[in-house]
């Protein structure tokens, strides 16, 4: 069976960089195919429980595809319930730029 670990980083950065990098106004394709890879997450993603447990989480929170600022926080509050729920520290979602796209300002 896969590492949830490692597949899970590789995984969280993967979308983050993916909603980092999504335009501002997405075209009606581009808003259609952000919609499908996060739904098929919860039929696809190689960890069971994680699998089910975001399905629920994208039931009460619909994806933000409109932009890539809406993206990136409704993302960044998806992975701080991940967090949560593992007992992690939660991540500050104003720092999702910094962290995903133009790095460190200093
Ligand atoms: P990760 O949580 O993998 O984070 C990687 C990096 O992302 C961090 O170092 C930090 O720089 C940055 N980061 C952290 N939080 C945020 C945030 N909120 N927004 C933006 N950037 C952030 N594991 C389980 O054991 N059980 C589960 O049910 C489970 N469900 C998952 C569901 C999904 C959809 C995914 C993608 C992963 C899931 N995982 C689950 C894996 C888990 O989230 C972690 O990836 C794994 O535990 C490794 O954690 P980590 O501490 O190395 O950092």
């Amino acid at each position: 069976p896969p590492d949830v670990e490692q597949l899970g980083r590789a995984t969280w950065m993967f979308l983050h960089t993916t909603a980092a990098y999504y335009p501002e106004k997405p075209t009606p394709t581009q808003r259609a195919n952000m919609l499908m890879l996060l739904r098929s997450l919860p039929i696809l993603y190689p960890c069971g429980w994680c699998a089910e447990d975001f399905g629920k989480d994208l039931q009460s929170n619909p994806p933000q595809v409109g932009g890539r600022e809406a993206l990136s926080r409704w993302l960044c509050e998806r992975h701080n319930e991940v967090n949560q729920k593992l007992g992690k520290e939660s991540f500050d979602c104003a720092k999702v730029d910094e962290r995903w796209k133009d790095g460190p300002s200093d």
